[in-house]
């Protein structure tokens, strides 16, 4: 019999808050500049069925993305938190894996642009051996 674990999860100020239903499908940081400067590099993906947003689905403004990209990215209005993309209408999303305040069951499984990170990121991340 498995136990279904809830993890929560909030922006800083507390405004918008969710959960998640059981382990998230997967974990990764994207080291590309625009996820590292949208405070997003760390996400979990979720399904949409494990996803629920519990507050303040009125506070999140949503950024369209750039002309290349598929990515929207939102964040609270309050506190300016990257929460990923938590009003996305996809099968899965991702969200800010920073946001989260339980342990989500998984661990970082990828990376990805690595040549984009920063010469000052740890070694690994860096695409440097
Ligand atoms: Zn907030
Ligand atoms: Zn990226």
């Amino acid at each position: 019999m498995e136990r279904i674990m809830e993890i929560k999860g909030s922006c800083l100020c507390g405004a918008v808050a969710f959960v998640i239903a059981g382990t998230p499908k997967s974990m990764g940081s994207c080291h590309c500049s625009r996820c590292r400067k949208l405070g997003t590099s760390t996400v979990v993906f979720v399904g949409r069925d494990q996803f629920r947003l519990t507050r303040g689905r009125e506070m999140i403004e949503t950024i369209a993305p750039p002309p290349g990209s598929t990515y929207m990215r939102s964040f609270c209005k309050g506190c300016g938190t990257s929460l990923g993309e938590p009003l996305s209408p996809d099968e899965a999303f991702p969200i800010n894996a920073q946001c989260l305040d339980g342990d989500p069951g998984l661990r970082i499984s990828y990376h990805e642009f690595t040549s984009d990170a920063p010469a000052w990121a740890p070694a690994g991340q860096t695409g440097a051996k």
